[in-house]
């Protein structure tokens, strides 16, 4: 069998290549040269998990050239569909719509110049928080900036039904409003569904916390209607409850993403404290003799149920978005 041999000559480029045993490259450029066929040369392969091409550097003078060349044996050894083509003084590499590679010159690209007008303003990722409360967003924009991504929510969208807790779960009610509203919207969304459960309730109030003492529920009124009910639970042991949370990010055509947590207490005697919202003057924190609404913003934050949801959302979220690239 004659080995094949694959040639690219022209007056400044000149590659001779061959299929071996293992990814080899040889150039007697000066040191710069040398660097930047290294780089692509071994960037590219092992980017599209090549083994075996060996090629001859005899000279060079854009990098370009070497990648198409590079793409082409591959092509030829192989049946691959890759492609090369040239995009601002940067080289791309795709494959059957996807993109697969890019080479920047040496000093990197202005953002702009690379994806037109608007830079970096424009690039990233968006998501969209299926809530009105500016307060919420604000908090969950401090988190995903983090990770790069930017934050809108519902008020950007006035359009859009409201969506209907219907819900028997904290899940299935987070997975409700992100599903529908990514599939109306066809965007990344993050919704959030929490409440109280008292283990002398069976778990109640729970996914009908905000309602509890009925239609026209206030915070005074369902913390009354609390108090009432566990009236007869004498010793504070017995009064043990969480606060719960659950995220859900959706995106369409994708499996969600679910994180929970919760914050465990007692639920006091007595309203006490002026901090915080909802069940929080009732709610007994961890072991301690305080109440949610005793803690300032921060230190809720630091151990609640929420902040305690989003901490964990961040360690899975990159992986998770990663996941269909
Ligand atoms: P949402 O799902 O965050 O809107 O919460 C539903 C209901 O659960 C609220 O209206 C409150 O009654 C209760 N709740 C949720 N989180 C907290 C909290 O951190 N403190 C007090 N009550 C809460």
């Amino acid at each position: 069998m004659t080995e094949e041999i694959f040639e690219y000559k022209d007056e400044k480029n000149w590659f001779i290549g061959s299929f071996e045993a293992f990814n080899y490259f040889t150039y007697f450029g000066d040191d710069e040269a040398y660097e930047s066929v290294r780089e692509v040369f071994h960037n590219l392969l092992s980017k599209l998990g090549i083994e075996g091409v060996q090629v001859h550097v005899v000279r060079m003078a854009s990098d370009f050239h070497l990648l198409a060349f590079l793409i082409d044996m591959i092509n030829q050894k192989t049946g691959r569909n890759l492609k090369v083509m040239q995009h601002q003084g940067a080289s791309l590499v795709s494959e059957n719509d996807q993109l697969l590679y890019v080479h920047l010159p040496k000093d990197g690209l202005s953002l702009e110049t690379f994806f037109g007008n608007g830079g970096a303003d424009e690039l990233g990722d968006t998501i969209l928080i299926a809530t009105r409360n500016e307060g919420k967003t604000k908090e969950f924009r401090k988190m995903f900036e983090k990770l790069g991504i930017k934050v809108e929510n519902l008020n950007d969208y006035p359009d859009l039904p409201e969506v209907a807790e219907t819900g028997m779960t904290f899940e299935e009610n987070a997975r409700l409003k992100a599903e529908t509203i990514s599939e109306l919207t066809g965007k990344m969304v993050l919704s959030d569904d929490s409440g109280l459960k008292v283990d002398a309730l069976g778990g109640l109030p729970g996914v009908w916390s905000a309602r509890f003492s009925g239609p026209d529920a206030t915070d005074e009124l369902n913390n009354a209607k609390l108090l009432h009910e566990l009236a007869m639970v004498f010793d504070k042991e017995s009064r043990s409850a969480q606060f719960h949370t659950t995220l859900v990010v959706a995106k369409p055509g994708k499996e969600s993403l679910v994180v929970e947590a919760d914050w465990p207490g007692y639920i006091g005697f007595e309203a006490k404290g002026e901090n915080g919202f909802g069940y929080d003057p009732l709610f007994l924190v961890g072991e301690g003799d305080r109440t949610a609404a005793q803690l300032s913003a921060e230190e809720k934050n630091e151990q609640s149920h929420r902040g305690l949801a989003v901490k964990k959302l961040l360690e899975v979220f990159p992986e998770w978005q990663a996941q269909d690239l």
